[in-house]
């Protein structure tokens, strides 16, 4: 599904726009004029059908916005079908990723919750490699700047896809439309980085929002960013996406 100039969904589940499989979040995919980069790889349970909505030539980069599962699930099997794909993380869900750590990435508890199924597993990814702050990746005329932004869970980061026209986040968990957040009962949910995160944000002047669930801003979408971090500087906690 075409979104922009550059960016297409090619995965969404039930929290979304039903594309692929239920459990997926958004799977966007930018396109720059010499290489793509997806960023986020669905929960994993059908990455077939995720690259169906991909044409050649594939991606060289997934970037992952944090760890839990139906975001980063996928990352082992499209780095088994998409040769060469450089996998990256910012820590420390790198390492939770690498290793499938089910306890660190919330699984378990997700599980037993009955988010997930419980014969569902973390395929664990080990090509993945950290992403620091402020990494600029050049897909040849539109560039992906990595922002550190924990509070939903420890290693989340947003990218900002700069484009000459328009700018764009993709926001993970982070930020939703509205100015919803994701705060969950889990070890590294954590709400005063959550509002330094939400005020990095609030300095940006993006076109469009393209969250890990639910509606997707094309135009106008700073109003969102500014909405979560007018809450959080009143004091407030901004209302909670389940
Ligand atoms: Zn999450």
């Amino acid at each position: 599904m075409r979104l922009t100039e550059h960016v297409r969904l090619v995965g969404s589940g039930a929290a979304g726009f039903d594309l692929t499989d239920p459990l997926d979040c958004h799977v966007y995919l930018i396109q720059g004029g010499r290489s793509a980069a997806l960023v986020d790889a669905g929960a994993g349970r059908d990455v077939a059908a995720i690259l169906r909505n991909m044409d050649p030539p594939l991606p060289e980069y997934l970037l992952l916005t944090h760890a839990h599962a139906d975001h980063a699930g996928g990352a082992a099997g499209l780095a088994e079908r998409i040769p060469g794909l450089r996998v990256m993380a910012a820590s420390p869900a790198a390492g939770w990723i690498a290793k499938g750590d089910e306890r660190m990435i919330s699984l378990e508890r997700a599980r037993t919750g009955g988010t997930y199924p419980c014969d569902y597993q973390f395929p664990p990814c080990p090509t993945v490699v950290p992403i620091t702050d402020g990494t600029r990746i050049d897909l040849g005329g539109v560039v992906l700047s990595a922002i550190a932004t924990p509070g939903h869970a420890d290693g989340h980061t947003c990218y900002l896809l700069e484009t000459p026209r328009y700018q764009a986040l993709f926001s993970g968990d982070c930020v939703f439309t509205g100015g919803r957040i994701s705060l969950q009962n889990l070890h590294d949910c954590r709400v005063p980085e959550y509002a330094r995160s939400l005020s990095r944000l609030a300095t940006l002047d993006i076109d469009a929002l393209f969250p890990g669930h639910h509606e997707i801003s094309l135009s106008r979408a700073q109003r969102h960013l500014t909405a979560a971090h007018d809450l959080f500087t009143r004091g407030f906690l901004p209302p909670s996406t389940t």
